[in-house]
């Protein structure tokens, strides 16, 4: 395989299998550890009936991009099975910081002074540290969040220093009518020179090449659950 190309099943248990299996191809082709590339498994829009199959099929690690649907779907699921690990992967804004650092673990879309305040707020007064990935917006794309390139250095210094947030990695989000690649370069060049370790890169059309360029978290929805 690949990865090019979604593997849609009709089941997302086989999605899963299908999704496992390219990862692995991918971590061997790069001469990587598995181990070192987290599957985020994005179930944004599926009820805990399509999750179900996948929680079962030992998929820990769960992706949503809007926090009044987390927040509608995953306490129930959290309580029923212990150990999940839930990503925001959307965008965040400040008045639902509260929610965000209370429902996940980790936040992919640290990208403006007003969600690093809100977030430092939270997380000091509810004791709880979700690990944290600022948002490049590598395209430049106006209609994307994310902070530019040129300004990502500078934001990472203040999210540290003016406001105290361990920022443990970087995400993006490609254009969708461009090759990846350059973009997961960039976004791996950028955390390098910054010193974070944590790549957030690669969706279901894309993340084997985004494995290549040091993922260390895909982000895969469609190709385990089908379209949405
Ligand atoms: C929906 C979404 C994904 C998953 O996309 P697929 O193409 O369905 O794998 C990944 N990242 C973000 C930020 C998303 O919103």
């Amino acid at each position: 395989m690949t990865g090019e190309t979604p593997a849609v099943t009709a089941s997302p248990a086989g999605g899963l299998a299908a999704v496992e299996q390219e990862i692995a191809h991918a971590c061997r082709e790069a001469g990587r550890d598995r181990a070192s590339v987290t599957l985020i498994a994005v179930s944004k829009t599926f009820d805990a009936a399509a999750i179900e199959p996948v929680i079962a099929s030992g998929q820990r690690v769960f992706g949503e991009n809007r926090v009044q649907e987390a927040k509608a779907k995953w306490p129930a699921l959290l309580s029923a099975h212990p150990g999940l690990v839930l990503h925001l992967i959307g965008p965040l804004q400040s008045n639902k910081a509260r929610e965000a650092v209370a429902l996940f673990d980790a936040i992919h879309s640290v990208d403006r002074p007003s969600i690093c305040e809100a977030l430092a707020k939270e997380i000091k007064s509810q004791g709880r540290h979700p690990q944290l990935f600022v948002q490049v917006n590598t395209g430049e794309e106006p209609q994307k969040a994310g902070v530019a390139p040129q300004e990502a250095d500078a934001f990472i210094a203040a999210c540290r220093d003016k406001y105290g947030l361990n920022i443990s990695g970087l995400m993006c989000i490609p254009p969708v009518d461009q090759a990846p690649a350059p973009h997961f370069a960039l976004t791996a060049k950028i955390a390098a020179r910054n010193g974070l370790k944590n790549l957030s890169m690669g969706m279901s059309a894309d993340f084997a090449t985004a494995i290549q360029f040091g993922a260390t978290h895909v982000r895969v929805g469609t190709a385990i659950f089908g379209h949405r």
